[in-house]
């Protein structure tokens, strides 16, 4: 039996989602407030683990293309002092594909492959227990009702109010963002610096990272603790300002780490919110949550991973489940999900703790424990 599902958000979460009900013939509705795949910025590189991003590409059947399109040369990590000597520069081996990087446009496109999303869809609110199903409110006013709807819709959703009141709360750390283009050829020095992967240096409650991107893209965060209200005094849209705010926060690093702050465009303010480690809620029927909208965390490598591995498991269990009913497989699913994402939740929580530390050496001594050489 075919049961009207739909899915809000075609971000990680709910193309892996869509894309593996597709994979099994099972039709669901994508809704997507963006008017078009490309509407804003896809946003920085990411790495696909073996058992989280990569098994969930696997389940829909798109291995061998993430191989193609991924760069395993990307997952190269380098480590500065402050003043700029190299503590640490790991590179992976040749057939190393623990954790292969790709852009996530490049994924979104691949993910998205045959999918028909409703793009411009903006959903505002859904309101379960209706004799006919949960109702589906758009922002143009519309309604529409399904059997089961599936928040994916990230760290702000609409959908979490019909199943948890939990609101995300700031960390203590902020991110500013932002890129470099044709680096290689524009900036061959940073271009050296940066290596085939990323360069991180770790300073006293900051800390400057790069990541190279394909086609000579890289982008730059710049990372630090403080309270939401730090830019009062500052126009964020002013890029000369910011810029001049951000060396003056790293200042007395040395020069070649501060030439990543010095050519970008436009900087993007990113604080960091999260849900409490370990989430859940009672169970609602017809309503359920996948990826950041389920358990926002730090950005710490998990939350588009987690995000895909949700989706591809929750379409094979009510696609392929053993005879269950829809709300059995959902409620299956969602045991499942909360459990793993709450190791992560604590896994990435205490590594912000240690990333962005009073005492730099936390963070070295992290790299050393999940990277050793
Ligand atoms: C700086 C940074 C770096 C990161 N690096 C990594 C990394 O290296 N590896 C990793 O695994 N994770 C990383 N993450 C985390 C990762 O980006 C998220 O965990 C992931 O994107 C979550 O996917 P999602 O599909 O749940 O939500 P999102 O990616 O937020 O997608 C949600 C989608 O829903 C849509 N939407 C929102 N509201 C509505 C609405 N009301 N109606 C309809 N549609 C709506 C949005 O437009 C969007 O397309 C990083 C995050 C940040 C901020």
């Amino acid at each position: 039996m075919r049961h009207r599902i739909a899915v809000v958000g075609g971000g990680p979460a709910g193309l892996a989602f869509a894309r593996v009900m597709h994979r099994h013939d099972y039709p669901v509705a994508v809704l997507e407030r963006d008017p078009a795949p490309d509407a804003r910025p896809p946003g920085g590189t990411l790495d696909l683990h073996e058992r989280l991003g990569q098994l969930a590409l696997d389940k829909a059947g798109l291995l061998a293309e993430l191989q193609a399109l991924s760069r395993p040369e990307g997952q190269a990590m380098r480590i500065l002092d402050t003043d700029g000597t190299v503590l640490r520069d790991w590179r992976p081996r040749p057939d190393d594909r623990a954790n292969p990087e790709i852009d996530r446009g490049q994924l979104r496109d691949l993910l998205l492959g045959p999918l028909d999303v409703r793009w411009g869809q903006g959903v505002t609110q859904v309101v379960p227990g209706n004799r006919d199903g949960v109702l589906v409110q758009f922002a143009d006013g519309r309604q529409e009702t399904f059997d089961l709807v599936v928040g994916a819709d990230g760290a702000w959703s609409r959908i979490r109010p019909a199943v948890s009141s939990v609101t995300p709360h700031y960390t203590g750390v902020t991110s500013v963002e932002t890129s470099l283009d044709d680096v290689d050829t524009r900036h061959p020095d940073l271009a050296r610096l940066i290596g085939d992967g990323s360069v991180a240096v770790y300073g006293v409650n900051r800390s400057l990272v790069a990541q190279r991107n394909s086609g000579g893209h890289v982008k730059v965060y710049a990372k630090f603790r403080a309270p939401l209200d730090w830019h009062t005094d500052l126009d964020l849209a002013d890029t000369e300002a910011v810029r001049s705010s951000l060396l003056a926060l790293f200042d007395g690093w040395a020069a070649p780490v501060l030439e990543l702050l010095s050519h970008g465009t436009a900087f993007v303010h990113r604080p960091f919110y999260v849900l409490p480690v370990s989430h859940t809620w009672a169970h609602v029927p017809g309503v359920t949550l996948l990826g950041d909208a389920a358990h926002l965390m730090p950005p710490l490598g998990a939350g588009a991973n987690l995000a895909m591995l949700e989706g591809a498991e929750l379409a094979e269990s009510i696609a392929t489940g053993p005879g269950e009913s829809l709300d059995e497989a959902v409620r299956a699913f969602e045991e499942q999900m909360w459990a793993r994402a709450g190791r992560w939740a604590k896994i990435t929580t205490d590594g912000l703790e240690r990333l962005v530390s009073p005492d730099p050496a936390e963070a070295l001594a992290l790299f050393d424990q999940v990277q050793p050489s």
